[in-house]
């Protein structure tokens, strides 16, 4: 495996680019044991930690479901309180999995719906756990169904009606990165917030996050940079991303849900009509598979152009599935962006991948886009942003 690692990074330098780290690959893991065999893989870092699944383990879950049920602000923070030193817990193991390359944690994502109880056994539970009867409890749990939970209470609107949650999540980033520093265990902590479409959301929460970041650094006597950034995976934030890019260091495409936004295609059935279509013809790629050069390809594309004229910093790399993708791979590199993230098993594709994209494509400034430039009249994104954020 290191030979081969090493071949690819000779590839890439073989192609002048300068920078090897200039287009990196990630992975994206929310175990420490994904992470680790994705690390022996050749992963330069994780791309996504998915936190929701964290909260299914036994021990967190009867805390949330207190948690989403209560009727108080002190009685959510109570139940949040239990689930804080687990949740360090398991983002120690993955920050120390990865010897600190950079680890990107994406704050809780899915509907609320997701963790209600499901069945009239789950409701008992924590009908006991509560101290309270199930005829009391039922209208407090019916009360969070939704007819379209995915484009629904999820992901940073959560965070937008209820605070206390991300605040918990940043709380546990800060604890486990100063238990890493204190330990001598090198660090680098990334915070994504996911499902944003507007500035002001980013402008709403990001504060937030920094006074939790410096309240626990500052206590634990820690110095430690921890970027905010944001995924881009509703076609509304690829259309304002000049405008959220002021309060974003870095920018992840969550191309599963951006395809399935933009194609308005379910991506939770793609066995359905989608093989019997594609066959008459009508798409250039399956996009679930695959980028779309001309629709989310596109708006990749705009989206990192326009962010980087913001701000020329930004990160911007790409977290859904089609991570791992060769084809998409190529593209992302002609697109400029700073890194692929996939699961463990495709990481050492995607290095071949990476590096022969590298290859494949003429050197050129490093972030500079060879993807045919967007035809919409540049904005101005400066003059703009100063007026509104949203
Ligand atoms: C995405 O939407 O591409 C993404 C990575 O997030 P998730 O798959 O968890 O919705
Ligand atoms: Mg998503």
């Amino acid at each position: 495996m290191d030979t081969f690692l090493k071949w690819c990074d000779d590839i890439r330098a073989s192609a002048k680019r300068g920078s090897l780290k200039g287009f990196e690959v990630r992975t994206n893991a929310d175990q420490p044991e994904d992470a680790k065999r994705a690390f022996a893989f050749g992963a330069q870092g994780v791309g996504l930690c998915r936190t929701e699944h964290m909260f299914f383990d036994k021990d967190k879950l009867i805390h949330f479901r207190a948690m989403i049920v209560a009727d108080t602000l002190e009685e959510r923070k109570a139940a949040l309180k239990e689930i804080l030193p687990l949740q360090q817990k398991d983002f120690f193991g993955i920050f120390k999995a990865m010897e600190g390359r950079p680890v990107t944690i994406r704050l809780l994502d899915p509907p609320l719906h997701e963790f209600v109880p499901h069945t009239l056994e789950e409701t008992q539970e924590l009908a006991e756990f509560l101290k309270v009867s199930v005829e009391s409890l039922q209208p407090k749990i019916d009360r969070l169904h939704e007819q379209n939970p995915m484009l629904g209470h999820r992901g940073c609107r959560l965070a937008v009606t209820y605070p206390e949650i991300y605040n918990m999540q940043v709380e546990a980033i800060a604890l486990a990165a100063a238990e890493c520093i204190s330990k001598k265990i090198p660090v680098q902590p990334e915070i994504m917030i996911p499902i944003v479409i507007t500035a002001r959301e980013l402008k709403l929460l990001r504060p937030n996050a920094e006074a939790i970041l410096k309240r626990v650094f500052d206590k634990a006597g820690v110095k430690l940079h921890v970027k905010i950034g944001t995924m881009i995976e509703v076609p509304r934030a690829a259309i304002r991303s000049g405008h959220i890019a002021r309060y974003a260091d870095f920018f992840s495409f969550g191309t599963n849900d951006l395809t399935q936004m933009t194609f308005a295609f379910s991506r939770d059935d793609v066995a359905s009509f989608l093989p019997a279509y594609l066959q008459q013809n009508v798409l250039d790629v399956d996009p679930f598979k695959s980028i779309d050069e001309e629709g989310v390809g596109w708006l990749i594309s705009y989206a990192t152009q326009q962010g980087r004229a913001v701000n020329p910093d930004l990160k911007v790399g790409i977290c859904g599935e089609h991570g791992g993708d060769p084809l998409t791979i190529d593209f992302c590199y002609r697109a400029g962006l700073s890194y692929v993230s996939c699961s463990p098993f495709r990481v050492p594709l995607a290095r071949l991948a990476a590096a022969q994209a590298v290859l494949n494509n003429k050197p050129k400034a490093d972030k500079k886009s060879t993807v045919k430039k967007p035809a919409a009249k540049k904005p101005a994104i400066k003059k703009a942003a100063d007026k509104k954020t949203a």
